[in-house]
């Protein structure tokens, strides 16, 4: 059986997904495709070869009774709307991150599934796909450094567009270290604290780069983030965990060691894109698998409003300069796994 998807949001990774979803994975097929860009978007749904129906109108591309299941990625501040109507129509929908860019917009998602009575929400956050966290995973999993006592990570970028300001350090960068150290580290946050320090001059005028965020999660881990997002030598996710007995660290991507002209030098990717290739590709092949038996096995709307409900924390207390307690909502038993 092939699925039939609908994608809402044709900029970077919209585009990026068409072409995965419609050339490269089994078992789907683009048909449909809407963006505010139409235009722009009749014109990638040709050239790319997809050739699907562009909608001038999100609600009627879910409400299409030949998509199956929609893929949402257009900008932050839409998804919650994008996502809402999908539940309504009862079709399964894979968002992007952000699930939304607030706790309460997340929380509202998260009643509206508890009360449609089915998961259909799975939110991007591909790193729990990587070969590398999969692995780091297994290790401590498998009690290989005793119990978890701290984490240090950093998520470095070489440079980041103008537009980019003020609090998306954490809304739009840390919030892949925030899914993946819960999912990782079996355990939910319980404070945060964001500290800066001396402000490094490639940083434009509106944004202070680097920072750093404090996690303290239930069982007492407590977890410091680097957030360099211009550091300009390369794109570098470290993730080193601290056990009991052990050190267990995030593998880094394959590369080659070369010695030469009296160095020795692996190569550090410039790229997230190419950093994470591989899992956007495991990621949806996954959420197909899935939603073709009606299962959610990936990241659920919970996991993306803890994720934007602790974007929110980090945030305030990033202003704040104070120690921010992480309030979350009870957790419905709907979210509860096997
Ligand atoms: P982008 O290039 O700006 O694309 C977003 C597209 O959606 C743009 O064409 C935008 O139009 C359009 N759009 C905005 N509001 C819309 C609406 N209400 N209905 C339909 N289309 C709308 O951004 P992007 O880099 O692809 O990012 C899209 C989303 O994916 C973001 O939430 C981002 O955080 C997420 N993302 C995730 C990852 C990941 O690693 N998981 C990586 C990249 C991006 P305009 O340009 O006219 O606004």
């Amino acid at each position: 059986m092939s699925l039939r998807i609908g994608i809402i949001g044709c900029g970077a990774i919209g585009q990026d997904h068409a072409r995965r979803l419609h050339f490269k994975l089994s078992g789907a097929s683009v048909v449909a495709l809407n963006d505010i860009n139409l235009e722009a978007t009749q014109a990638f749904s040709l050239a790319s070869g997809i050739n699907a129906k562009v909608y001038a109108n999100y609600e009627d591309l879910i409400q299409a009774p030949d998509v199956d299941a929609l893929l949402v990625a257009s900008w932050g501040d839409a998804h919650e709307e994008q996502v809402l109507a999908c539940i309504n129509a009862g079709k399964p929908v894979f968002c992007e991150k952000p699930l939304a860019t607030s706790a309460a917009g997340g929380l509202r998602i998260v009643e509206a599934e508890v009360k449609h009575g089915k998961n259909l929400v799975q939110v991007g956050f591909m790193r729990r796909y990587d070969a590398g966290y999969r692995a780091l995973k297994k290790t401590i999993d498998a009690g290989a450094i005793g119990d978890v006592l701290m984490a240090h990570c950093a998520h470095r970028n070489p440079s980041v567009p103008e537009n980019y300001v003020g609090d998306m350090g954490i809304t739009d960068t840390h919030v892949h270290e925030l899914d993946v150290l819960r999912w990782l580290l079996n355990d939910d946050y319980v404070t945060a604290q964001v500290v800066q320090g001396r402000k490094s001059r490639n940083s434009n005028g509106n944004l202070h780069d680097p920072m750093m965020v404090l996690l303290e999660t239930t069982q007492g881990i407590r977890i410091d983030t680097e957030i360099f997002v211009t550091c300009r030598f390369g794109y570098d996710i470290q993730c080193h965990v601290v056990g009991e007995t052990g050190v267990a660290s995030l593998p880094e991507p394959a590369s080659v060691a070369l010695r030469s002209g009296g160095r020795q030098s692996t190569e550090i990717l410039m790229d997230w894109k190419q950093r994470f290739i591989d899992s956007y590709d495991v990621e949806l092949q996954e959420w197909l698998e899935d939603i073709k038996v009606g299962l959610v096995n990936g990241p659920t709307a919970w996991d993306g409003y803890f994720a934007s409900a602790t974007a929110e924390a980090c945030v305030e207390a990033r202003h704040s300069k104070q120690i921010v307690p992480i309030r979350i909502a009870n957790r419905p038993a709907f979210y509860d796994r096997g």
